[in-house]
């Protein structure tokens, strides 16, 4: 059965990692990118030189209107979105009482809002073919918190909820909605962090050392298939027992 799949943020990091995980089980691949276009046509090149189908499209996901052209395009080359993975994020830390609305309306919007025009897009055509997975990358700072991360770990907290509450929506209509939290994972994202911040965080992590894209694709991969078909409303944590 062919499954087109369509992964938010699929340019970089952990999209891309999720982006060559599916294409390599068969799944046709939309890879959804902000404005790396020159990384979101390399994660393309990979995948068809692997023998995959996949095509790059650029769509602020926060934006309604590119949303839904998003949608369509992807739809017109690849058949309707059966698999979506909604990965795409944003940090923008600072303690509370420096935070101003614009750091925490940009992460609400690129973390929270691109959730829910995500899914609402994708809803339509996976309730005409009765099947369908919703899976959604949130982060450990979404259960545990994390100083300095208050819009983050709101918006992560909120993919949760929502994610529990659309599963309860369209679980009898043969849609599965979870989420993926990751710990501390090498991506660009954590490299702003710096070394000495890395390392703080490792003497935490109960398996020694940060995690790999690799290994949060892993889990949005079975979470994808077959195999997980009795799974809903579920956050698979992949944190190296940094949150235990
Ligand atoms: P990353 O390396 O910074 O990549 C972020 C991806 O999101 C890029 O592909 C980027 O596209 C895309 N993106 C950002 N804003 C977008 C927008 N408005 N519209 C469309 N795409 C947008 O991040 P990452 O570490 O792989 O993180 C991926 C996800 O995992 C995020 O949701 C993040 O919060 C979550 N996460 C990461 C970690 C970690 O340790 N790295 C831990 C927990 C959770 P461009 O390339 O075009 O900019």
């Amino acid at each position: 059965m062919i499954r087109p799949v369509l992964v938010t943020g699929g340019s970089r990091g952990i999209g891309r990692a999720i982006a060559v995980e599916l294409a390599a089980s068969g799944h046709p691949v939309a890879v959804n990118f902000a404005s790396s276009a020159a990384a979101a046509a390399d994660v393309v090149d990979t995948i068809t030189a692997a023998g995959g189908e996949a095509r790059a499209y650029q769509a602020d996901v926060s934006d309604q209107d590119a949303v839904a052209g998003l949608f369509e395009s992807a739809a017109a080359d690849l058949g309707p979105v059966q698999v979506l993975v909604n990965n795409a994020g944003i940090t923008r830390d600072d303690l509370l009482l420096r935070m101003g609305p614009e750091k925490w309306d940009a992460v609400i919007n690129t973390n929270l809002r691109s959730v829910y025009l995500c899914t609402k897009a994708a809803l339509r055509g996976m309730l005409r073919a009765k099947w369908g997975r919703i899976i959604s990358v949130s982060s450990v700072s979404g259960i545990s918190g994390n100083a300095g991360q208050a819009n983050y770990a709101a918006s992560k907290a909120g993919v949760i909820g929502f994610t529990k509450s659309v599963a309860r929506e369209v679980g009898s209509r043969g849609i599965t909605a979870n989420v993926v939290a990751p710990g501390f994972i090498e991506t660009d994202m954590t490299a702003a962090l710096g070394n000495e911040a890395a390392d703080a965080v490792v003497e935490r992590i109960t398996l020694g050392r940060l995690g790999s894209p690799q290994e949060v694709a892993s889990a949005v991969g079975y979470l994808a298939s077959e195999q997980a078909s009795y799974i809903t409303g579920q956050t698979i944590v992949v944190d190296g027992g940094l949150a235990l």
